[in-house]
């Protein structure tokens, strides 16, 4: 395995596999790995002759509020961990190597479905993911992205993005990973307390909870109400609850598959998580 932390070693590395035209899987991240995104990783490998994971914490998609400065970064562990899984290539620039020294004047806006859910509270943040995806993707130029169902929203975005503008690319969801309790892994859990880690399930649990309701026939605004005060009194300051349908559009009902969509802060730890029913 080589780690790359500029473009050209980046493309050096890969012009034999290109030469050979063997298949190119990409699997972005902004690291402190967990077995999440080395699913993913997992996949890209059973599908692609080379694999390559980006690890770059990117400052364009962080508010100025938000966790930019304090985001974990554990190069050599994940390495560790890339090794293991057999990623052939790490490409982990700074964000000088990414950005430049000239102002960035272009920016990519993926339109309504980045204003809803999360593009709601972090205003700009799917502009900013989908910046720095387009650029590891011209950089990498990948046959095969790999993107968590986790989050939900972004694997849309990305999807609109490469279909709108023929990106020459396929994108492949993966499953979310869970920890046993049900909380989905994220490398923001490593900001909870103990004390918050044993109410992070609450979050999976009342998402499950919701299902059953619905498929027993339980209106779907009820269900949504429900989450919030199950939350609320679990101690979860809660950002929204809502449902879509599978392309994000707005549902009324239950009549259709959908997707039950939840943010909520314990302490100052942003959590997300969804939940796919299908009808
Ligand atoms: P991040 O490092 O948080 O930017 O995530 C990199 C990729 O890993 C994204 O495509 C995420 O959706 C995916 N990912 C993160 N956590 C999980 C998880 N628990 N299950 C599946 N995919 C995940």
């Amino acid at each position: 395995m080589k780690t790359e932390t500029t473009i050209h070693g980046l493309t050096a590395s890969l012009h034999a596999a290109r030469q050979a035209r063997k298949t190119i899987g990409f699997v972005p991240t902004m690291g402190n790995l967990h077995q999440g995104h080395l699913n993913l990783v997992r996949e890209a490998r059973k599908l692609c002759d080379v694999v390559v994971v980006s690890i770059f914490v990117n400052p364009i998609q962080f508010g100025p509020n938000e966790d930019y400065d304090s985001y974990p970064r554990t190069l050599d562990q994940d390495s560790q961990l890339l090794a293991e899984e057999g990623c052939d290539i790490i490409f982990a620039p700074s964000v000088e190597q990414m950005y430049g020294s000239q102002p960035r004047l272009t920016n990519i806006s993926v339109g309504q479905i980045t204003n809803d859910l999360c593009g709601a509270q972090r205003p700009g943040h799917f502009d900013g993911v989908a910046v720095v995806v387009t650029k590891l993707f011209n950089i990498v130029q990948p046959h095969f992205a790999f993107f968590g169902q986790k989050d939900y929203q972004q694997l849309a975005v990305i999807k609109t993005m490469v279909r709108d503008l023929n990106m020459p690319i396929e994108i492949i969801g993966v499953p979310i990973a869970r920890a046993e309790d049900g909380l989905a892994l994220s490398s923001r859990n490593g900001y909870l307390s103990a004390e918050h880690r044993q109410i992070a399930p609450v979050i999976y649990q009342s998402l499950k909870t919701a299902e059953t309701n619905l498929k027993q026939g339980q209106a779907l605004t009820e269900v949504l109400a429900e989450i919030k005060s199950t939350l609320s009194d679990a101690g979860f300051v809660v950002d929204y609850v809502e449902a879509r349908n599978p392309m994000l559009q707005a549902v009324e009902q239950f009549d259709q598959d959908i997707v039950l969509f939840v943010a909520a802060k314990i302490g100052s730890t942003r959590l997300i998580d969804n939940l796919q029913i299908s009808h």
